[in-house]
């Protein structure tokens, strides 16, 4: 009896395939795609991470169902990559750019930089509910929502979109519960959370603005109490929290309550030395953001927007705030706290903000080529097995012509071929470079 148990149970195990060599953790999963034609990709230098940097190995891949596969399967498309360099798709953390279907020329774009999955984080709830669905597919970017994120009335982001509203045709009277949710108390917070989680959020976004102010003004983002228990309630229904900060006090507010990222860097405007102060982050918080990997994503492209005129203040403003900006990368990047990237540009992607990253000159291009690389599995879809090229995870990858550790923004200018779950997106010629 025990015997044909046994047997039982070990044919029940031979069941179940044993993850390959090199695959995904467990907790990690592959979007299947039925639709890729099962491919054996040649003469591919595939980029390896590890401890002692990056990589690229020669060798052959193999896809099936979209996902990279140990050995060739049958009936297989012979895919010669010429010997470019292949990297996992990029990300953007921070956007707000993709929403309704008057914006799949702007998802065209993304798809040329080699950015395959985007995090929006704060989006127009009554639009997602039935535009969502349109970027589901793999021929198309990989969307992860926040949808409308928490708040209070009149503050951060109500402001910004009334000014919009007419973009998205909404009532700018109607905005609360449809781009952001009034929580000025913990009651309030409470009551209103069971419909936050019915517009199924894949991540919680809240405001903090100017912390520091708080009981001497009223604040245009959370009270820190409000703030505390909306992290909790986003933990306890399993979603990650990512926050607006402006200062570095709110940067420090919200790793203090547990959240998980900041949706910017301090500082975006550094008019004076009572700024600099401001906006500057701490060694120790840095260090306390490496400890607890709260993940910072820097939006330093947004300050590109801002025009001087050739009007000298506005430069010297601009100036000091890429140096503040700088400063608080060394700081992050010395203590080896995660970083990932985000423009928060309507005309940009994250490759826009690899780029801005890479001009501030703290990182050498190894490291934001990693950076790149891991943002998608860091900020915007941690339970997926994407961001590397082995059995297991999903085959999507961007094919270049050179060496990105050699020149990161040459090399990601124009790709060669860009594949996604197994099948080719994105029309052919030069990626923007800004
Ligand atoms: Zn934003």
């Amino acid at each position: 009896m025990r015997t044909l148990v046994m047997t039982a149970l070990l044919c029940a195990c031979a069941g179940i395939a044993e993850p390959a060599p090199g695959g995904p953790p467990a907790n990690l999963t592959a979007r299947p795609n039925p639709d890729a034609a099962p491919a054996v990709y040649r003469n591919g230098l595939w980029y390896v991470a590890d401890e002692n940097g990056v990589r690229f190995e020669a060798g052959d891949r193999y896809q099936a169902g979209g996902v990279f596969v140990a050995t060739a399967p049958d009936g297989a498309d012979i895919v010669d990559l010429s010997g470019a360099y292949i990297v996992p798709g990029f990300g953007e953390a921070h956007n707000h750019n993709l929403d309704g279907p008057w914006t799949a020329g702007r998802g065209q774009a993304y798809l040329r930089d080699g950015v395959f999955y985007m995090k929006n984080t704060n989006s127009v709830n009554s639009v997602d509910a039935w535009a969502a669905e349109a970027w589901e597919t793999p021929g198309t970017v990989d969307i992860a929502w926040a949808h409308a994120g928490i708040s209070v009335d009149e503050g951060h982001p109500e402001a910004l979109y009334r000014r919009i509203a007419n973009v998205y045709r909404l009532d700018p009277e109607e905005l609360e519960g449809d781009v952001f949710w009034d929580a000025p108390d913990i009651a309030t917070l409470e009551e209103k959370w069971p419909a936050i989680l019915a517009t199924e959020p894949d991540w919680i976004k809240l405001y903090l603005l100017h912390t520091e102010d708080e009981g001497e003004r009223p604040l245009a983002g959370l009270s820190r109490a409000v703030f505390a228990r909306a992290v909790e309630l986003a933990h306890e229904a399993g979603l990650k929290a990512t926050v607006h900060v402006n200062t570095a006090r709110d940067f420090a507010a919200a790793m203090a309550a547990g959240a998980d990222e900041a949706a910017h860097m301090p500082p975006q405007s550094v008019q004076g030395e009572e700024d600099r102060q401001r906006y500057s982050l701490t060694p120790e918080m840095a260090r306390a953001a490496a400890r607890s990997g709260f993940v910072t994503v820097p939006t330093t492209a947004l300050i590109e927007a801002y025009e001087t005129r050739n009007d000298p203040e506005r430069e010297r403003i601009l100036e000091a705030t890429r140096d503040v900006q700088r400063e608080n990368l060394r700081l992050l990047k010395e203590a080896g706290a995660p970083i990932a990237f985000g423009s928060d540009r309507y005309d940009g992607t994250g490759l826009t903000e690899a780029l801005a990253v890479r001009r501030r000159g703290v990182f050498t291009d190894e490291e934001i080529l990693r950076i790149a690389v891991e943002t998608p599995s860091r900020s915007i879809f941690p339970d997926r097995a994407i961001g590397a090229l082995s059995p297991g995870y999903e085959a999507s990858f961007v094919a270049l012509e050179c060496d990105p550790r050699d020149d990161f923004a040459a090399c990601v200018a124009a790709p060669l071929r860009r594949i996604k779950q197994g099948i080719e997106v994105g029309a052919t010629g030069a990626a923007q470079a800004d």
